[in-house]
């Protein structure tokens, strides 16, 4: 028989193999050991009972079967397979990632049980004997202990019930011991399946939350009214899309626990998706106070070994609800009734990195297959996902009113070309700013400041020539983090990293000079500002090292800090009820992208930042520093007025044809060169317009240097596709593609980009 097996190979394509006499033949979704050029690979079965093409003499054989039944589901698979054509990437990249990582390897049993070791009542009672039986109490008659057996005894009696050998091992107790012990009847050993459990270990965040759900709580009538609209859809039993579409603070997260329960009641399973991986204990511990241990986690941020024990409980049914981020969307559940995408507008849905799929969009796809609904929850919906609900495509739930009538923050634009006029060029923080921070410093109250910007000064100039200190291999110039001696100049795409001059390399005169400021800035700035003031930033530098992020959260929920600074990391989704002042300076970073989602995703960022202050009992206000205080994406947010926002939005994605009016691909030739680059571009541009035979639905704009032309030492050409039908699209670019082999690897293809740069 021949089958499809999977590898986990980047871009390469489904590999056909024969499955010898001598080897049961493996089912879809079965992992099998195979040659791959002059490498062995564990692969996935896709396919079975394929035909050979008349090509028997070239296929090669399965070296071995590693599971008799589906190690991963056949709708699982088929969920990949719909996901690898749709994004144009190869199976080969996307079927490794449905896998927990250790079964990549193929050992994925070695690690499900480990010998564990416990004491026995006979041991105990040895060890009460003492080393001498003649002085104890009578009865006892076996060998008196010897001195390492008494120790070991000892110390085994000493740890849990259940700890590994291993683990015993490096204590000094070694297997012989153990064993030595085990025939004597003092301890006890057992194969047992040990699982890691992210909940159980000190996650900083929920073990300080304030439940955030609590069924004895009643619901607000806005809140019964979504719900019970909800519930009707989920009782159809059918696919459904509902969009939640929830000012912040109006609750949804009690909605979608109450919605879980009844999914649950009807016997199917939950799939709960966060964009980030800081949301996931949060979240995760609020649905376990709901539904106990049958709640798991899935998302990168866990060790491999976590994972891989989260993964299996998933798939052995011992798990009713999974919480976790855009690769959760694979996770191995077999009843799937509801998956809830909170944030559903979030950016970081979207993989970067191939497959570029989109977890909201596989989300659908998965409950379309598996009957289920769908529910997205956001206060700033992207655009597409609004569209479908204006045409109809999907059911639209609001919820215009915080929870108990709390007001929304009211929002002051401050004009920051008037700030400078009246206190110099120099400034940062408006007064509106500083005196707002000094009455909530005063009242004991929190503050949020963002800036989407991270480092200390955004670039390096020289006076005299006006050259910047520029990346080598980026078209970048350089972000300067840290002050004073341990200043240095960093790359934020390829994190080259270099001394600042004091000379300016390219003219050697001596008037270099720092430009703009980012959040290290502002910390330094706010410290100034409000001396006892207890400042902390959050941002990707800050939160380098393992578990600092939670830390960091749990300290500012805690109180232990009053002003956090940081990126578009302090706007998500946290529900942090003593905040009263969001401060936002420069409002406008994002609009000077050349990227058709500049505006609405400073809308989305300034709607959630602003949606965190007052959300426990004090009113909440923002501050909004900028220098386009008439831009519409900054005026409208501070009015909260989503509606407006949309369809001025809309009117400017019709003209330009951009989504959701329009199927957008993204294309990228990488090169050497730049002559390369935009050669080879065009040559698919040219390719792209064939295959699709002047139907004139599809149009190619470009080839053109991409906004970030240098990349990493790459050369970068764009071409963007649009179209209104994606599979003509698609089907194009794959016949170009297909006739240029060779450009392959030096092409990215992102169907449905978040971003264009
Ligand atoms: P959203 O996700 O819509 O921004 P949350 O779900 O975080 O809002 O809810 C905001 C706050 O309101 C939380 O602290 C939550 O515990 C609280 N809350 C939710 N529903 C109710 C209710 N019916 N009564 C009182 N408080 C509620
Ligand atoms: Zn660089």
């Amino acid at each position: 028989m021949f089958i499809l097996v999977a590898v986990p190979v980047p871009s390469l394509d489904l590999l056909t193999y024969r499955v010898p006499d001598h080897l049961a033949p493996p089912p879809v979704g079965a992992r099998v050991v195979v040659p791959v050029g002059s490498r062995v690979m564990t692969g996935v079965v896709v396919e079975r009972g394929v035909s050979a093409d008349g090509r028997i003499a070239g296929i090669k054989p399965v070296r071995q079967v590693l599971d008799a039944g589906a190690f991963v589901s056949p709708d699982v698979i088929a969920l990949a397979r719909w996901t690898a054509e749709y994004y144009a990437s190869g199976v080969g990249d996307t079927i490794p990632a449905l896998l927990p990582p250790m079964a990549r390897g193929g050992r994925a049993d070695s690690h499900k049980t480990m010998r564990v070791a416990a004491i026995t009542a006979a041991g105990l009672e040895a060890l009460a004997v003492g080393a001498d039986p003649r002085v104890g109490p009578g009865g006892h008659t076996g060998p008196p202990l010897r001195e390492k057996q008494r120790n070991a005894l000892v110390l085994i009696a000493g740890v849990p019930a259940g700890t590994s050998t291993a683990s015993l091992a490096a204590r000094g107790v070694t297997a012989d011991m153990v064993g030595r012990l085990a025939r004597q009847g003092f301890v006890s050993v057992r194969q047992d399946r040990i699982d890691r459990d992210p909940l159980s270990a000190p996650v900083p965040g929920p073990a300080t939350v304030q439940p955030g759900s609590d069924p004895e709580r009643a619901l607000t009538a806005e809140q019964a009214n979504a719900l019970g609209r909800l519930l009707a859809l989920a009782g159809t039993g059918e696919f459904r899309v509902a969009l939640l579409h929830g000012v912040t603070g109006s609750g949804k997260t009690e909605i979608y626990v109450r919605l879980a329960a009844s999914c649950l009641a009807s016997g199917r399973q939950v799939l709960m998706l966060v964009p980030e991986i800081a949301l996931t204990p949060v979240t995760a511990a609020l649905f376990r106070e709901a539904f106990g241990d049958r709640v798991a986690i899935q998302h990168s941020g866990l060790s491999d070994g976590e994972r891989h024990d989260q993964w299996q409980r998933i798939r052995r049914g011992d798990i009713d609800v999974v919480v976790g981020t855009r690769s959760a969307v694979f996770a191995p559940l077999e009843r799937v009734g509801l998956i809830v995408v909170d944030e559903e507008h979030d950016g970081s849905y979207k993989q970067e990195e191939s497959p570029r799929y989109n977890g909201r969009d596989v989300a659908i796809v998965r409950a379309q297959r598996a009957g289920a609904l769908v529910v997205l929850g956001s206060a700033t919906p992207s655009m597409e996902s609004y569209h479908r609900a204006m045409t109809g495509k999907y059911e639209r739930v609001v919820l215009e009113r915080r929870v108990l009538d709390r007001p929304l923050a009211a929002v002051t634009i401050v004009d920051m070309r008037e700030e400078y006029a009246a206190e110099g060029p120099d400034v940062i923080l408006s007064r509106a700013l500083r005196d707002g921070l000094e009455r909530r410093l005063a009242r004991r109250e929190q503050a949020l400041v963002l800036l989407n910007r991270r480092g200390f000064a955004t670039a390096v100039f020289c006076r005299q020539c006006a050259g910047t200190l520029d990346c080598p291999n980026c078209s970048v110039s350089l972000v300067v983090h840290g002050d004073g001696a341990a200043r240095r100049a960093r790359c934020h795409y390829c994190n080259y990293t270099a001394r600042v001059p004091t000379v300016c390399p390219l003219c050697a005169g001596p008037y270099l000079e720092q430009a703009g400021f980012g959040t290290e800035r502002v910390e330094a700035e706010l410290k100034h500002a409000a001396p006892g003031a207890r400042v902390a930033r959050l941002d990707r530098d800050a939160i380098r090292r393992k578990g600092s992020l939670a830390t960091l959260l749990s300290r500012f929920r805690d109180g232990e800090i009053d002003v956090l600074v940081g990126t578009q990391m302090i706007a998500k989704g946290h529900d942090f009820p003593r905040v009263t002042l969001v401060g936002v300076v420069s409002a406008d970073v994002g609009l000077g992208l050349a990227d058709f989602r500049a505006s609405e995703r400073t809308f989305q960022l300034l709607t959630q930042v602003a949606g965190r202050a007052g959300r426990g009992d004090e009113p909440g206000e923002a501050i909004v520093q900028t220098l386009y205080p008439g831009h519409y994406s900054i005026q409208l947010a501070c009015r909260q007025d989503y509606a407006a926002f949309y369809e001025r939005e809309l009117r400017f994605r019709r003209a330009m044809r951009y989504p959701p009016l329009v199927s957008l691909v993204n294309t990228v030739v990488r090169s050497r060169t730049f002559a390369g680059a935009m050669d080879d571009a065009d040559g698919l541009v040219q390719s792209v317009r064939r295959a699709d035979g002047r139907r004139d639905d599809v149009r190619v704009l470009g080839p053109a240097p991409a906004p970030l032309g240098k990349l990493r030492g790459e050369y970068r050409a764009q071409l963007l596709i649009k179209g209104s039908n994606r599979r003509r699209i698609r089907e194009a670019l794959q016949a170009a593609l297909s006739a240029r082999p060779e450009l392959r690897r030096r092409v990215v293809v992102d169907v449905d980009p978040m971003s264009v740069l």
